[in-house]
């Protein structure tokens, strides 16, 4: 496998707070110039400067991941800037919890589109010139709940299977020539898509919040949350990994 020109180019989408910044500080620190991208411009601004104090380029970019154009003028952006891109981090997602019967059309492709189509308008407007260049990495953050089903969550869940399928699917296609498409499979992580649902729980069934946030942990296989900083650690271990590909890489807080 040949090795990217310089320092790897990073783009992490969803990187304005959570996992996403976690992964994004943990490229800029392994050396990688790194983009970030969400909605809110002020935390893609606020993890941007965080990055540049790291030493590596840094740009922000307000995108939304389910709006094709958008993800097309980004991308170009980023090359005119920062030169090319050669680590794609499929992190944006969104975590709703509702049962079935109260999962309507809208929540259900909502959870689609961002959690699925984004990946896919990413990786289909930076793979070609990875595969040209012949090197390149597209990391996809699904979830526990990509591989396993639970209650209440029946669109997420959905979504993130078919992240897990497309992951494995686009790394059978690419492989042997120069690219790797790998999963992250996190449990329960401490971040504000816990907070927010042990908020939803605390409200629907009169636990208090500390007890949601526990109920939730316990769920994990270890039992503990995970930290974005231990989903960050896989991101940089792979991006100098040549030969895992089509992984499902689960971390569910045994370690
Ligand atoms: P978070 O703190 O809510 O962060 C989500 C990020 O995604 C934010 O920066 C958000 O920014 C961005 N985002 C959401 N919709 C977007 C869109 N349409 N376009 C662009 N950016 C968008 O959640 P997190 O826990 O760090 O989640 C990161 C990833 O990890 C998600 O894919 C999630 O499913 C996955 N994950 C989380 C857990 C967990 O328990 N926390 C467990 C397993 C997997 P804006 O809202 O500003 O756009």
């Amino acid at each position: 496998m040949t090795n990217p020109p310089g320092q790897p180019v990073a783009l992490v989408t969803g990187a304005g707070r959570g996992i996403g910044r976690e992964i994004a500080l943990a490229l800029a620190r392994e050396g990688c110039p790194v983009a970030v991208a969400a909605r809110s411009s002020d935390q893609v601004e606020a993890t941007a400067a965080t990055v540049s104090s790291l030493g590596v380029p840094s740009m922000a970019l307000v995108l939304d991941v389910t709006d094709e154009r958008a993800v097309a003028q980004g991308v170009a952006a980023i090359v005119a800037r920062l030169g090319r891109i050669d680590v794609l981090v499929n992190n944006a997602g969104i975590a709703e919890s509702a049962p079935f019967a109260k999962t309507d059309t809208a929540l259900w492709e909502r959870h689609l589109r961002v959690n699925a189509t984004g990946p896919y308008l990413l990786a289909r407007a930076v793979l070609p010139a990875m595969l040209e260049r012949r090197w390149g990495r597209v990391i996809n953050i699904a979830s526990l709940a990509g591989l396993v089903g639970a209650p209440y969550v029946t669109a997420y869940t959905a979504s993130k299977h078919a992240l897990v399928g497309f992951t494995r699917a686009l790394a059978a296609e690419v492989a042997g020539k120069g690219v790797t498409v790998n999963a992250v499979c996190p449990g329960f992580a401490a971040t504000d898509i816990v907070w927010n649902g042990a908020r939803n729980i605390a409200a629907r069934t009169g636990k208090s919040f500390e007890d949601a946030v526990e109920a939730m942990a316990r769920l994990n296989p270890g039992g503990r949350l995970i930290e974005p900083v231990e989903v960050a650690a896989v991101a940089a271990k792979l991006l100098r990994d040549d030969s895992t590909n089509g992984e499902a890489i689960v971390l569910d807080g045994t370690a």
